[in-house]
């Protein structure tokens, strides 16, 4: 029997006994690379999967020799990732040539989010069809679904979703032109390019492209100038063969004061809806959000808070983000039924610290706290004490403020956003082992 048949066979039994998202998005996952002297090599598209995947060790290691009735080794490893030269499908529309323009330089110019990739989405029974279609459009963009419009609530994954398609088609193709922005981006910008009389630039601007992420749609309804430039940028870039991608709050029929001709075209290739999480991908979520800030849940801790947040991956991801900051104060790493329960019933004072904050008080606090000038926490200088509080609140602009990037850069003195990640890493990984900085960020929480 060929490997990929052996392994199909195995996971088939791990389908029956594992919760469906943990199949789809661990489990489904893996290939079995290499299987002699039964010693079996299971590859694992990131560091991530390979380790949850580990988890399930016993999982693997009885359906494997059950399959081959044998007494099997197993070891998870990182795959290698696939070349550029033998990066498969190509659409009609991206030429497979890989030479001059790097990825970085075309991620940045697309507006994506660096964490919104298909390694960091959860796929559950909310979202599998649409996450189906996305790869679907990875392998053949501007070819079998276009466009392609993804409608669901708040917070339920598909400004992560859609950008996700578009990291992995600039993965694919360097070269590709991808660009993303909210519907709301290009009615502003119009109305800018009508002022400065710049609108051929503007068209230009839009139309070049290779595939258009457009996030909330449902903003142009109402804005007849809008929609009428809207409309035809959409045909010229849908007759060249490129892909186009929508998302919007409702399906395209439902949007009110969204023109006929508009509603007509978005409904012209595949239209799909993500649900809120049920409680197996909230389980999953819980678990991933967790495990990328360094904490461990045991099982009931996560069955409870899946009972308990029983809401859109949004607020699952808050709720996690304010677990994990009580935790760590506590400096607790592993969280056990008794804590999650107490979280949830024993509002915690500094807990309080969680309702919105205005941004610049924050950074008025912080500079206060530090007994600094705000001027010379947002300035250049590179004196210790000074990095240590500008890092502090670029975390705090992020984590409580729940700011982009660019945004606490501008804030912080313009700085690249590139440079407020790195802050929010370093502080992210301190946090585990310096109280210290706990403390700190303890005495902050009670000052907001
Ligand atoms: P929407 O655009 O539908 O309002 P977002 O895509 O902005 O929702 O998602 C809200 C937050 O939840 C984001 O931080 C996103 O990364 C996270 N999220 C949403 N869906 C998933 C998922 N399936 N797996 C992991 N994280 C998710
Ligand atoms: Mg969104």
């Amino acid at each position: 029997m060929d490997l990929d048949r052996l392994w199909k066979n195995v996971t088939e039994e791990l389908k029956i006994v594992l919760a469906s998202a943990v199949f789809q998005t661990f489990v489904s996952k893996t290939q079995l690379l290499v299987l002699k002297d039964n010693q079996a090599i299971i590859g694992c598209p990131s560091p991530y999967v390979a380790e949850q995947n580990r988890k399930y060790l016993a999982y693997f290691k009885s359906a494997l020799d059950n399959q081959t009735k044998a007494n099997n080794n197993l070891e998870f490893i990182l795959q290698a990732p696939i070349k550029p030269e033998s990066a498969q499908p190509i659409g009609p529309l991206f030429s497979p040539t890989y030479n001059s323009s790097s990825p970085d330089l075309s991620l940045a110019r697309s507006g994506l989010h660096p964490r919104y990739t298909f390694d960091n989405l959860v796929v559950g029974n909310s979202n599998n069809f649409a996450y189906a279609a996305a790869q679907g459009i990875v392998k053949n963009p501007g070819a079998s679904y276009n466009p392609f419009f993804i409608w669901g609530g708040v917070g339920v994954g598909k400004t992560h979703l859609m950008q996700a398609i578009g990291h992995e088609l600039i993965k694919n193709n360097p070269q590709a032109k991808v660009r993303y922005f909210p519907a709301e981006t290009f009615g502003n910008e119009l109305i800018s390019s009508l002022k400065s009389k710049s609108i051929n630039q503007f068209k230009d601007r839009y139309r070049q492209n290779d595939c258009i992420l457009v996030d909330d749609i449902q903003f142009i309804a109402g804005k007849d100038y809008t929609q009428e430039e809207f409309f035809h940028t959409f045909n010229a870039l849908h007759m060249a063969g490129k892909q186009v991608i929508l998302t919007s709050d409702r399906k395209p029929s439902d949007i009110k004061g969204l023109e006929d001709r508009l509603v007509s075209r978005f409904m012209g290739g595949l239209t799909v809806d993500i649900q809120p999480p049920d409680f197996e991908m909230r389980s999953a979520i819980i678990i991933q959000k967790a495990q990328q800030k360094g904490i461990s849940l045991n099982s009931d801790a996560v069955s409870y808070l899946a009972e308990n947040i029983d809401s859109n991956t949004r607020e699952i991801e808050g709720k996690m983000q304010q677990l994990t900051i009580s935790a760590l104060s506590q400096n607790q790493s592993n969280i056990d039924l008794n804590f999650a329960r107490n979280f949830f019933h024993q509002p915690n004072p500094s807990l309080e610290f969680y309702t919105p904050v205005n941004p610049r008080h924050l950074i008025s606090v912080c500079a206060k706290y530090f007994d600094i000038k705000t001027g010379d926490l947002i300035g250049n200088v590179r004196k210790k004490d000074l990095v240590l509080a500008r890092h502090l609140t670029a975390y705090l602009l992020l984590t409580e403020i729940n700011l982009p990037l660019k945004e606490v850069g501008h804030l912080l003195g313009g700085r690249d956003h590139t440079s407020i990640m790195h802050a929010r890493d370093k502080i992210t990984a301190d946090l585990t082992s310096n109280s210290v900085l706990r403390q700190q960020l303890k005495d902050i929480h009670s000052l907001l």
